[in-house]
């Protein structure tokens, strides 16, 4: 689609890439790799596979160009991709001495399929100390260090004092793999237990997110993880394979959750519907290599260029591109990690799920407390900060041909009716040049700003309006909310709502479910009974 091609030929990946595994020795890592061998996950990835490019030579993410660049000092070329929208494969252990005859190759190969960057998880003190010197080797290579709880039993009597050491180094970004297993039991309750919290601490000590195992112990590691507030550095539950409802509980711990292998295999039908439901916002793509290859070449060796296959996979439970994948998750692990891309800028119109969103405003009447967009205005992977308050040529111009879409939506980061003259000219010219359905996402509070009643102008331009009701009462929506220089604004968004009803044929009611904060059912009780418009929750994205 138009704006995907925009994007890919503005280059937003590439400075990133083009050294991204360009290895500095030359040679091979060092390590032992002791404790790469992870007891208790068998050897199926013992394998070897054949893993390349499509016919054409080109990955079949958005068909990232090979480039061969020079390694300084070096008599080795490596392929970068130039251009393309770069997945990330959150979690490999690419220490393990399954890769120490060919690593180089397996990170070409990676490279070849859109992935771009990698965290080497650590799963033992030798095993993140190797991790470290690869990402030490290679500039695409991020280390996140830490003992898994298999292994804990080998630092019982120790501190946590050589992995702080290892954490110090800049190519760290994360505590991990720490946590609990009760599967196997290498290591008793007691001991992983206590490891697990002074990782945890440890991790929140010097800053850094944390890369959670959790095997058979969801309550127990959901109980550590809240006792230690781990929201104070973020983290991600790798390799995620719970149910709907361990799935809630991490993610209102502001914790990320790893999709990995077993989603793709043929089996997971109940793991695949958990993750529909999961926000892409708060997803991460990995590997868990060598472990959990991805079908045809299960119990075959794993490797980080099956994150395309994850990813792909994640893309069709989602029903969306595998462009907007890559760009969200790895927008998701900029966020936690601090490491990637940097995000498109000043994104006037943005493409997602055949839909086009018009972003015209950086000013909101409210400030939900909710709205993240307040601090972050990043939105998978779209940075929705506008240098200015954009014209309608501009608007126009960033839009292309709306009929290359589905729907036209006015909404973004600001309240779209605050520039309502600008939105009804560029509504107009859109319909003129064959926009098939066009919906304004609004917070109802456009007529009070503008001091008159702007729904007749909207009539003809707008098909669809979806208001945000956002809570159940004036107080509840005062106390959420937070409208700026506004009277009684809980019962001007109803008369908005009456209004458009009266106005237009199609109009919808919507409320971010915070449970806790508001009484989501009180506000469908609102909509469908008291102002008799259809309602739908939804959980917070610009996409609604
Ligand atoms: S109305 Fe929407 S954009 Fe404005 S602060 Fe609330 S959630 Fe954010």
């Amino acid at each position: 689609m138009g704006r995907l091609e925009d994007s890919q030929k503005q280059g937003h990946f590439s400075s990133g890439l083009n050294k991204n595994f360009e290895d500095k020795s030359q040679g091979s890592p060092k390590g032992s790799g002791e404790d790469s061998a992870r007891t208790g996950r068998g050897r199926r990835w013992r394998g070897r596979r054949r893993h390349g490019k499509n016919s054409k030579g080109r990955s079949a993410l958005n068909g990232p160009t090979i480039a061969k660049i020079p390694v300084p000092g070096g008599v080795e070329s490596l392929p970068a991709v130039d251009g393309a929208a770069t997945l990330v494969d959150s979690h490999a252990h690419i220490d393990a001495a399954d890769y120490d005859g060919d690593r180089r190759k397996v990170l070409e190969r990676a490279l070849s399929q859109g992935v771009g960057i990698i965290i080497a998880v650590g799963s033992g003190l030798s095993s993140s100390r190797k991790s470290v010197d690869i990402a030490n080797t290679f500039d695409g290579v991020f280390a996140a260090v830490g003992v898994h709880p298999h292994e804990v039993k080998s630092i019982a009597k120790k501190s946590v004092a050589p992995i702080k050491v290892l954490s110090e180094n800049p190519k760290v970004v994360a505590i991990g793999e720490v946590g609990l297993d009760y599967h196997y039991r290498h290591s008793s309750q007691k001991l992983q237990k206590y490891w697990f919290r002074e990782q945890i601490r440890l991790a929140v000590k010097v800053g850094k997110p944390v890369i959670v195992h959790c095997r058979e112990a969801d309550e127990d590691v959901h109980q550590i993880l809240e006792e230690e507030r781990v929201w104070r550095v973020g983290g991600v539950v790798h390799c995620f394979t719970g149910d709907a409802g361990v799935a809630r509980k991490f993610l209102k711990l502001d914790l990320h959750l790893g999709a990995s292998g077993p989603i793709t295999f043929e089996k997971s039908g109940e793991l695949r519907e958990v993750f529909a439901d999961i926000p892409l916002e708060r997803l991460l793509v990995e590997t868990d290599s060598p472990y959990l290859t991805p079908p045809p070449n299960r119990g075959k060796r794993n490797e980080p260029a099956n994150t395309f296959q994850v990813a792909q996979k994640l893309a069709e439970i989602k029903g969306i591109g595998l462009e907007e994948v890559a760009r969200t998750t790895t927008a998701n692990v900029r966020r936690l990690f601090k490491i990637g891309p940097p995000p498109q800028t000043g994104k006037i119109a943005y493409s997602l799920a055949g839909k086009l969103y018009l972003n015209i405003t950086n000013q909101c009447s409210n400030s939900c407390f909710f709205c993240g967009l307040l601090s972050d205005r990043v939105h998978r992977g779209y940075d929705l900060t506008l240098e200015a308050e954009p014209d309608a040529a501009s608007i126009l111009g960033a839009a292309g041909d709306p009929g290359d879409y589905d729907e036209v939506i006015f909404s973004g980061f600001g309240e779209p009716t605050l520039r309502i003259d600008e939105l009804k000219e560029v509504a107009a010219e859109l319909r003129r040049k064959g926009a098939k359905r066009i919906r304004l996402a609004t917070n109802g509070l456009g007529s009070r700003v503008n001091n008159r009643n702007i729904l007749p102008e909207l009539r003809g331009l707008i098909d669809v309006i979806s208001v945000s009701l956002q809570a159940e009462s004036a107080d509840s929506y005062d106390k959420v909310c937070k409208t700026k220089d506004i009277e009684n604004p809980y019962s001007s968004v109803k008369d908005f709502i009456r209004e458009a009803k009266a106005a237009f044929s199609e109009v919808e009611v919507t409320a971010v479910d915070m449970s806790g904060i508001i009484d989501i059912e009180a506000c469908e009780k609102v909509a469908r009974d008291e102002l008799g418009v259809p309602f739908r929750r939804r959980t917070f994205t610009l996409t609604d």
